[in-house]
Formats: C-alpha cells, structure tokens, sequence
C-alpha cells in the first residue's frame, strides 16, 4: 500500500519540530530564520532631517513668492549631515526671512519646516559663500523634509519570528542597530550515496561504472538552503558496509541516503535500518518519480533515504525534505508558491500517483504557459537541467489537454 504524499507530508512535519535559538552576528545571519519576532528601539529615521540638498526655510516667508516676484531670504549657516541637531538648535534659532544652507541627511533646524532643494532655487548652485538664496515658489509645509518615526515607530513589530532573513530585511535591522540578531540554529546534516556503480568526481571511469552525481546534486541543495553537510564516502552495496557508513553519519541529526531503497537485490537499506533498530514511519508513496522514498528515525535523528535515480532524487528532496528542514531551522513558510499555467500541449500523467513533471515556463500577456521540457525519465538530467519548474499534477488526473490548466511551482524564486 502505498503512502499518500500529503499524508507522508504531514507525518514527516509532525515529527520534526523548531530547533533551539542562537543569537549570531547580523553580519552572519544571511538566509537564517528569526526565531523571536522583532521590535523597533528606536524611530526611523530617529530625527527630522532634510530629504535634499537645498534650503531649510520658514513657509511663511514666501507663500506670495512668484516666478516674477521671487523672494530673497537671507543665509545664516549650513548644516551637513551628521551636525549635532540640538547644537544646531541653539545655535540658529531662525529668524524670519531667513534660510539654512542644508543636506541631505542634516537635521532640521528649529523653526523651519520645509526644504527647497537648490534647484528648485534661483541661487546659482555654486558651493557655499551666497549670503542669500532667492525662491520663486511657495512650497508646503514638511516638503522635503523626512520626519521621525515616519518609516518606522519606536516599539512596532519590524519583522515576524519565522520570517528568512535577505539583503531587503536585513537593511531596516541594519538600520535600527541591530547588530546581532537570534535565529534558529541549523540542523546538521550527513549524506551518502550508495551502489558500486558510483565513482567520485576526479577519478577515471572504468567499464560499468558512473559519477555520482546525487552526493554533489544533494550537497547543493543543501547549500541552497544555507545547510552545510558532512558527505560521506560511497559505501559499497555490502549490509556490513552501509551499517559502518550509518554509524559514521551517527552525529548528524538528519541523514539523507540515495540509492538502495527500491525493490532490487542489492537495495539493502531497509535491512541495515531493521539492524540499526530505527523505526521506519512510511516506505514507498505514490508519488511518480521518487516512489522508493523512506522516512524513518534512528533515535533522535531523521533519515530520509531517497531514490537512487537522480531527477526522483532531487525531486523528492525538494518535496519532502526541504520542508522538514525549514521546520527545524524556524522558517515559517515551507513550501512553494503554487502558480498556474495553461498546457501549450497535451500531457499525461499517472492516475493512482501525484506526478511531478519537469517543464519550462513562459509569460505572455499576463499568463503563464507551460510545456513539457522533454524526456520525462527519472535518469534523464538534461531535461532538468533545462526546466524551470515542476508541474504538480494530482492523483486523480490521467491528461492535461493543451489549453487546460495545471499548477506548477518554480525551482527557485530566482530563475
Ligand atoms: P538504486 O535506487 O540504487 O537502484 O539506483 C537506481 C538508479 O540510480 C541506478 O541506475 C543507479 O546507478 C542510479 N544511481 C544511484 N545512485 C546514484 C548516484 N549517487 N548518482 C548517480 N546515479 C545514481
Ligand atoms: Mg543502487
């Protein structure tokens, strides 16, 4: 009988749960999960500051001013910024018909309340030296001028527990001072390929034999994540060799393995997991490819044990495993997006069995299409190679017609 895929789904993410906190350099933190939400110390920007280079001015002073009768206010300082505001505050408190040479980023000084850039001005941008500026316009009130608080309050919730951290998020952290941040910490992770068939990359092939390829496919994957992984050597096909192996990869806590979970006489990990004594939550899902998958737990510790063809494996890490391990590095969103795409031309599909499809997308007029991106064999890697996207297409569903609808989720938010 084989195991539904949402039901091995919610099994796997019931069994795994959040791993403890760290709290880490922000400088490091790229792509970790926040594993407490987080509260603005302080308002940003924490103090009024001019939006442009220009002038600080009173509005008052020239709301009747015109293209033909501009009006002249006299210059009485600069201020650049990083100026001291409340400095500045004593030491020019602005008369009327007066003006503040500013810069972006300076305070504003007390009593004025707008900016009117340079050009905007009749004053000749030369640096320094006018002792007045004259304006042909009036201009409103908070014009060019950021005030505090107004991207950020003090005390409001910036970003969620769960949320991922990026180069856009990270920069309001950055801002608000945040030099260290708590995340959750990463599971570790060991992996292994098995067969006798299997050469490391770097060496000559002999007669029979292959690269793995799924060792170095996995490792990236993981990579792609922000998992580091302990890859170990390829066992060979022996019960004895792959129970070392295992005993080898006993100090992570998840342990993948690819290869020898199938229905062949040399496909033996289900023996060496019966010997390790690890319990075995669900073998074999009807899923088309990568139906060998096997989830089991060998004390504290996870262990996938995926399909030896290397598009099953692939696919079935990025279905199955990758949501386990966002869970237990805190991430909120774990799976995903689902978009949908119309079929440029019929495609089958299994009943019985949830089909991942490898296909290419394109985009015209608002609408996603989809096409088949060849061979649809689970050895076949030049087709992946050049997919952009799975198609998901449900158990029930024996063809998709050209022109009918079909869900899909991209490898990757960046293409
Ligand atoms: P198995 O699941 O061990 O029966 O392997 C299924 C198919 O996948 C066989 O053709 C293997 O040679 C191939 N295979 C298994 N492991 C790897 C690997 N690590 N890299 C590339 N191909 C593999
Ligand atoms: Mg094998």
């Amino acid at each position: 009988m084989l195991t539904r895929p949402s039901d091995a789904l919610k099994l796997i993410l019931n069994e795994v749960s959040f791993l403890s906190q760290e709290t880490i350099s922000l400088s490091k933190a790229l792509g970790r999960y926040l594993s407490q939400s987080l509260v603005a110390p302080i308002f940003l920007p924490p103090f009024d500051n001019s939006a442009m280079d220009g002038f600080a001015v009173r509005c008052g002073d020239i709301n009747v001013a015109t293209s033909d009768r501009p009006i002249s206010l006299k210059v009485v300082g600069m201020l650049k910024a990083g100026d001291d505001v409340e400095g500045m505050r004593r030491a020019m408190p602005l008369q009327q018909g007066c003006a503040v040479r500013i810069m972006t980023g300076a305070p504003i000084p007390a009593g004025t309340d707008a900016v009117i850039p340079f050009e905007e001005t009749l004053t000749p941008q030369g640096r320094g030296g006018h002792e007045t500026c004259t304006i042909p316009k009036p201009v409103r009130i908070g014009e060019n001028i950021r005030k505090a608080g107004e991207d950020v309050q003090k005390g409001t919730c910036v970003l969620d527990k769960g949320v991922r951290l990026t180069p856009r998020n990270m920069a309001l952290l950055a801002a608000l001072g945040f030099s260290e941040v708590s995340v959750t910490r990463l599971p570790q992770v060991a992996l292994f390929s098995t067969g006798n068939e299997l050469k490391a990359l770097g060496s000559v092939l002999e007669p029979g034999q292959i690269y793995d390829s799924n060792g170095p496919t996995l490792s990236l994957a993981l990579q792609e994540l922000g998992l580091k992984s302990k890859i170990l050597s390829t066992p060979q096909d022996t019960l004895q060799d792959l129970l070392n192996t295992f005993q080898a990869a006993s100090e992570a806590e998840v342990i993948l393995t690819m290869g020898a979970v199938s229905a062949g006489d040399f496909d033996l990990i289900p023996q060496a997991l019966e010997k390790l004594g690890a319990k075995v939550l669900f073998h074999k899902l009807a899923i088309k490819p990568g139906k060998p998958l096997l989830f089991a737990r060998w004390e504290h510790r996870f262990l996938f044990c995926l399909p030896g063809n290397p598009v099953s494996s692939l696919i079935v890490f990025d279905r199955f495993v990758r949501p386990a391990l966002l869970k237990m590095m805190g991430a909120s969103l774990l799976f995903r997006q689902h978009y949908t795409a119309l079929a440029l031309h019929d495609i089958k599909a299994t009943v019985g069995k949830e089909d991942y499809l490898r296909a290419r997308i394109t985009w015209k007029d608002g609408t996603f299409f989809a096409q088949l991106a060849g061979s649809q064999g689970s050895a076949h890697l030049a087709p992946l190679a050049e997919s952009h996207a799975l198609l998901v297409v449900p158990e029930s569903i024996s063809q998709i017609r050209e022109g009918e609808k079909v869900e899909f989720e991209f490898w990757s938010e960046t293409l």
